[in-house]
């Protein structure tokens, strides 16, 4: 077998070990049951008991309030951003989106098939290093989008956004769902890829106020509907078996690190440890405004590509991975969701180190020559 390395990938992300073990010795056998997980009917009660714990995990883990309705859907965050304009937005209404990073651009795009968007602040004159602080919203929004962490640029929102009136808050919360606490009362309605946060990719977590699932447009196709997959519980058609399974175990995973409370302050000690060395190293720089910085995807630069580039290359030998910062943006990029094991976090700074050092002997040796 194959060591493991380091996999600072944006997502799919890192696993939990523990959570992939009980998944592959289920693989086979689901419990006792003699048919692997994979095989299992979504209808047979084997299943059935998986999703229900899943939902009972998930509530219990958020303090999910009893008017809120948790779903189990396919087809990525991405198309999370058609299915919410879709049903909640027409010709005749406007939904107010903060515009953070690149996710929330596509967010914007797709909703303009369906309404008039406003955008209540728009952070691409700064690149996206800073949360905007200023808003713009309309009077009565149909509801506020925002991306509470924008895994691409590395900043995310320290607290939600306070929408106008009673204007339903919906949250892309992709890349930082259960990475600290959330009050979920003050949402319309959540949702996230699992692939980050939560699981594999092909499942994606809805978490819905019940008035919300009613007020859904009923003129559009059933599968884009909310209410169609909250009256089946999930079940309407094939829903994404395995992806739920392995999200209940990393449900419980995180329940057994002390919770959300818990994965928080591991979150908050793994990502300080970065940005304080980041702050103090004279060859790399954190590209995110600091009232803003993400503690799930750490952005930095040399300010050299190709220094950066010979610093990924430098990484990837010592067992880190993935570090290669998004197309869009460049530099590097340290994704270090709730799975991500502080050690691998010690073994970058290190490394980190071993790089300006030998950099910084470079530099004194080229200015001796030059003398
Ligand atoms: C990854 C990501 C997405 C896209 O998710 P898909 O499941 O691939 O559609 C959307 N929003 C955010 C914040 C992300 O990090």
């Amino acid at each position: 077998m194959s060591t493991r390395i380091f996999n600072f990938s944006a997502g799919p992300a890192v696993l939990p070990e523990s959570v992939l073990e009980e998944a592959r010795d289920n693989l086979l056998s689901l419990g006792d049951t003699g048919i692997g997980v994979l095989e299992h009917s979504h209808r047979g009660p084997a299943m059935i008991e998986v999703f229900e714990e899943a939902e009972r995990l998930c509530r219990k883990l958020a303090a999910i309030p009893d008017n809120y309705r948790v779903l189990f859907l396919q087809g990525g965050a991405s198309t999370q951003f058609a299915t919410i304009p879709m049903n909640f937005l027409d010709r005749n209404s406007t939904a107010d989106y903060l515009v953070t990073g690149s996710w929330s651009k596509k967010a914007v795009q797709e909703a303009k098939m369906f309404g008039t968007v406003r955008i209540a602040c728009n952070g691409a004159d700064e690149n996206f290093s800073r949360i905007p602080a200023e808003r713009d919203f309309s009077e009565s929004p149909a509801y506020v989008h925002f991306t509470s962490n924008n895994t691409i640029f590395g900043t995310q929102f320290p607290t939600e956004p306070i929408p106008p009136g009673d204007a339903p808050l919906v949250c892309d919360a992709s890349s930082d769902i259960f990475s600290r606490e959330i009050d979920v009362s003050k949402y319309g309605l959540i949702y996230a890829g699992a692939q980050k946060n939560l699981g594999p990719s092909g499942v994606t977590l809805v978490v819905i106020r019940d008035d919300l699932v009613e007020r859904g447009a009923k003129e559009i196709p059933t599968m884009f509907q909310y209410r169609t997959h909250a009256q089946a519980d999930s079940c309407y058609n094939t829903p994404p078996t395995f992806g739920v399974y392995l999200m209940k175990l990393v449900f419980q995973w995180i329940l057994d690190q002390g919770g959300l409370a818990g994965v928080r302050e591991i979150n908050e000690r793994k990502a300080g440890k970065l940005y304080s060395y980041l702050d103090e190293s004279s060859l790399f720089r954190p590209t995110a405004d600091p009232a803003c910085r993400s503690r799930m995807n750490v952005t930095f630069v040399t300010g050299d590509p190709e220094l950066d580039a010979q610093f990924v290359a430098f990484a990837r030998d010592r067992r880190l991975d993935g570090l290669k910062g998004h197309r869009s943006v460049g530099g590097m990029r340290a994704s270090i969701y709730n799975a991500f094991p502080e050690a691998g976090v010690e073994h970058l700074i290190e490394t980190m180190r071993e790089f300006e050092d030998l950099h910084s002997d470079a530099v004194s040796r080229s200015s001796k020559a030059n003398a």
